[in-house]
């Protein structure tokens, strides 16, 4: 902690650059002022849970979070990555609404996250003392895993979890054949590929049928395609989208065993420009597991949705 304290980054408040912090958010790994201390109290330990530097006793398990993520330049580079362009942050001697304001959308609505780390929060629950320390080892771990590029062994791949997609159904799909199409869904998970049975002469099929995935601990994009059958010649492609699982794997795994919450809302995937999303997907915990609905508009076609629901099932349960 001492050695932390001293590198330079740390000499100043995470929020508002004032000189010498002498206060510390054990799970989001920040040192700040006494004056953004104050602020972050407010927010509740759930989201901030503030330490003397010099007073308090700190758990081994806040120490150990406090250095993996390794201080105020490390954190601002993930809570600050979107920092709008011409943004300017509170200053040391700004107002306190300011100031509030400002640490309430970095911390508490993570406006300046990167959009696929997001987690929002759902309301707050009776259990909400149980997800502390490590919120922001999680996050950075993830970071981690979505920009390093480095293979652990050669030939090795290391999986994190199970991943269950039930293929709902199609809605409108494209038409390939004469009149209709014989539909059928690809899912593409790193060298893993796994395919739903062939629904005949059918543009609004319903599969209802749940596919299995393993998770490798640097997963990517899990990657859809819809063909039409084709008995004579290559089946024809009927539209795809991409899915971006981090919302999912990043919220299950801050809030761990999702057994001992109760039902809420702990993360989103944002609709946008870029991804096939209809609505908004959120990612739930429903009677102790974790789950995410989407609707997908298919990508490179005329036309066609459809309907997964994925769950995350961690290694072990
Ligand atoms: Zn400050």
């Amino acid at each position: 902690m001492k050695d932390l304290l001293l590198h330079k980054d740390n000499r100043f408040c995470a929020d508002c650059n004032a000189p010498d912090p002498k206060w510390a958010s054990a799970n989001i790994g920040v040192f700040v002022c006494l004056k953004c201390c104050g602020v972050h109290r407010s927010l509740g330990t759930h989201i901030s849970k503030i330490n003397s530097v010099t007073l308090d006793e700190w758990s081994e398990e806040e120490i150990d979070a406090m250095i993996e993520v390794g201080g105020n330049a490390s954190a601002n580079s993930i809570y600050e990555a979107y920092l709008p362009e011409g943004y300017t942050k509170p200053a040391s001697d700004a107002s306190h609404e300011q100031r509030a304001k400002f640490i309430r959308s970095k911390y508490e609505h993570q406006e300046f996250l990167k959009p696929s780390l997001r987690i929002v929060s759902g309301k707050s629950s009776s259990h909400k003392n149980t997800f502390k320390a490590s919120f922001s080892k999680r996050l950075m771990d993830s970071f981690r895993k979505s920009t390093s590029s480095s293979k652990n062994m050669e030939g090795m791949v290391e999986f994190i979890g199970m991943l269950k997609v039930k293929v709902i159904k199609g809605t409108d799909l494209a038409i390939r054949d004469m009149m209709t199409s014989d539909p059928y869904v690809i899912l593409k998970l790193g060298q893993q590929t796994v395919q739903t049975t062939i629904i005949k002469s059918n543009l609004n099929p319903v599969w209802n049928e749940e596919l299995m995935l393993s998770v490798p601990e640097e997963f990517g994009q899990l990657s859809l395609q819809v063909y039409d059958h084709d008995m004579f010649s290559a089946d024809d492609i009927m539209g795809e989208a991409d899915i971006d699982l981090q919302p999912l794997i990043t919220s299950a795994m801050a809030f761990g065993d999702a057994g001992m919450f109760d039902d809420m809302q702990i993360g989103k995937w944002l609709k946008s420009h870029d991804n096939a999303l209809i609505d908004d997907s959120t990612v739930n915990i429903i009677d102790g597991k974790v789950k995410q609905e989407m609707s997908l508009k298919l990508q490179n076609v005329e036309c066609g949705e459809l309907d997964l629901e994925l769950e995350w099932m961690p290694l072990g349960h």
